[in-house]
């Protein structure tokens, strides 16, 4: 038996269904390089990427293996000359990749090889449609089909045949962001059981607090697949329920992506569809260099640019600055993440966005709209997570931080305000009653206050 699995992104030995009977046969895992990811990608996934994939082709030399690597271009060539039994491979939800795989099955069908789709960036299946509710999604469907199940042993010897290939080397994107994220298979297992020990049973109360180490970090290692969502689930499940949701969360938003491709560019809501967001590009600039004078909006678009990664609570607040008191595009915002995040992941990126903007799913009502300096006393009360990023505001305490017009004089190498919240606030209130007023008299649902 020859079996070719093909690597996306599921970047490790332990559980993972592509290796599932790895050590039966011959067995050929190999990765085409993917040139819409090379140019969609910013560098610090990138670079995270390759860093996980040279892990892997290490770890699969390891044990008698060998991973191939070969420009999408010569998928069919490759297929020519190994010639497998069958084919194993992740479903994916991105439109593109949903187009990639068709045709890629269609090519495989056409030869007569047999193709094995498997899950492993879900972990619940697809189902026919979407849920109104994250909570109506999480009960009746993810509940009823989630399971914790047995991992899948990481191979001890794999017997990869040799072939003549025009193999590539693996690319490596420069990025300074991503370095502190670089990290073996073993070492995210180090991190991962740290926080299971440590930080699980707690995690309810302490993943809201930005400065603090209390969520599990994982999101770059799920987005690569240097661990499985599989044993998250496991460890997770019977002591935190509230972590079970987070990931609950990713297929929610992985489903509504599969069902509406759409909305990688338009509001999931049509009654959102021609709302007239502004296109301000000083004040994206401000706001993506993180220079909008209000402290922990600018604290976490600080903490993209060094770290490549944002704490949600954080995420939550510089997209709701964005879009509500800006009125900016949520589209520009959620390209700037994607260039940006380590993490970056379509689905993630595009519904959060669209949730934050009151477009999305289950998002709030349009009028809600938080307050960026009482998000900082409430959930950064001693100012530790801005005083980490924000350097030039060390001489204001946490209760200065909240008087936006003494801060300046205060801090003066701090920008003064692009929009003090309330002012963005009631101007965003004014816009929106205005559209969705309009919206009413076309009968169009909207959300009443
Ligand atoms: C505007 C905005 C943009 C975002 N963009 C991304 C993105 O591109 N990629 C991404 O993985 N997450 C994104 N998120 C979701 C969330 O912020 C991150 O998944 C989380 O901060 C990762 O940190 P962690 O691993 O410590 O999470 P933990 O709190 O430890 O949660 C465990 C896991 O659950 C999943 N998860 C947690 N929260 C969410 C959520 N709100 N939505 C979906 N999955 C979640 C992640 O896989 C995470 O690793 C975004 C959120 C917002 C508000």
């Amino acid at each position: 038996m020859r079996t070719v699995a093909i690597f996306r992104r599921e970047l490790r030995l332990y559980d993972n269904p592509l290796l599932q009977d790895a050590e039966r046969g011959e067995f050929i895992p190999v990765l085409f390089l993917d040139d819409h990811n090379q140019q969609e990608h910013g560098d610090t996934l990138r670079a995270l990427f390759f860093h996980a994939l040279r892990q892997l082709q290490s770890s699969i030399e390891a044990v008698g293996g060998r991973l191939y690597i070969l420009p999408s271009t010569e998928q069919e060539r490759f297929f020519d000359t190994v010639r497998p039994d069958v084919v194993r491979l992740c479903e994916d939800v991105e439109p593109h990749s949903r187009q990639r795989d068709k045709q890629l099955i269609d090519l495989l069908n056409s030869k007569g090889i047999r193709v094995h789709v498997l899950r492993d960036s879900l972990l619940s299946p697809l189902p026919d449609g979407t849920y109104p509710s994250f909570t109506q999604f999480y009960k009746k469907h993810f509940l009823e089909n989630v399971r914790p199940l047995s991992p899948i042993p990481a191979p001890k010897a794999i017997n990869t045949p040799s072939f003549e290939l025009p193999t590539v080397p693996i690319p490596e994107p420069e990025s300074e962001a991503a370095q502190s994220w670089f990290a073996t298979e073993e070492e995210v297992q180090r991190r991962w059981q740290a926080f299971v020990r440590a930080g699980l049973a707690q995690y309810e109360q302490r993943r809201n607090l930005p400065s603090q180490p209390g969520t599990s970090r994982m999101s770059p290692y799920v987005r690569c697949g240097m661990i499985s969502l599989r044993q998250m689930l496991r460890d997770a499940w019977g002591v935190s329920e509230q972590f079970v949701k987070e990931l609950a969360w990713r297929d929610f938003y992985s489903h509504i992506l599969y069902h509406h491709p759409e909305t990688v560019n338009m509001e999931l809501r049509p009654e959102w569809r021609g709302f007239p967001w502004r296109h301000d590009e000083e004040q994206f600039e401000r706001w993506a260099r993180g220079c909008t004078g209000i402290p922990l909006v600018d604290a976490g678009m600080r903490q993209l640019l060094c770290e490549g990664w944002i704490h949600n609570r954080t995420r939550m607040v510089v997209a709701n600055y964005l879009t509500k008191h800006l009125l900016i595009d949520w589209r520009w915002g959620e390209r700037w993440l994607y260039l940006h995040l380590v993490d970056a992941d379509l689905a993630m990126n595009v519904g959060n966005w669209q949730w934050a903007a009151g477009c999305g799913a289950d998002a709030q009502p349009y009028y809600r709209i938080f307050n960026p300096l009482l998000q900082a006393q409430k959930f950064d009360p001693q100012a530790e997570y801005i005083h980490r990023y924000v350097p030039e505001l060390q001489q204001a305490g946490a209760e200065q931080l909240g008087d936006l017009e003494n801060l300046h004089r205060l801090c003066p190498d701090y920008p003064s305000p692009l929009v003090t919240p309330d002012e963005g606030r009631k101007r965003f209130l004014q816009v929106a009653r205005q559209f969705f007023g309009e919206r009413a008299q076309e009968n169009l649902p909207f959300d009443r206050e």
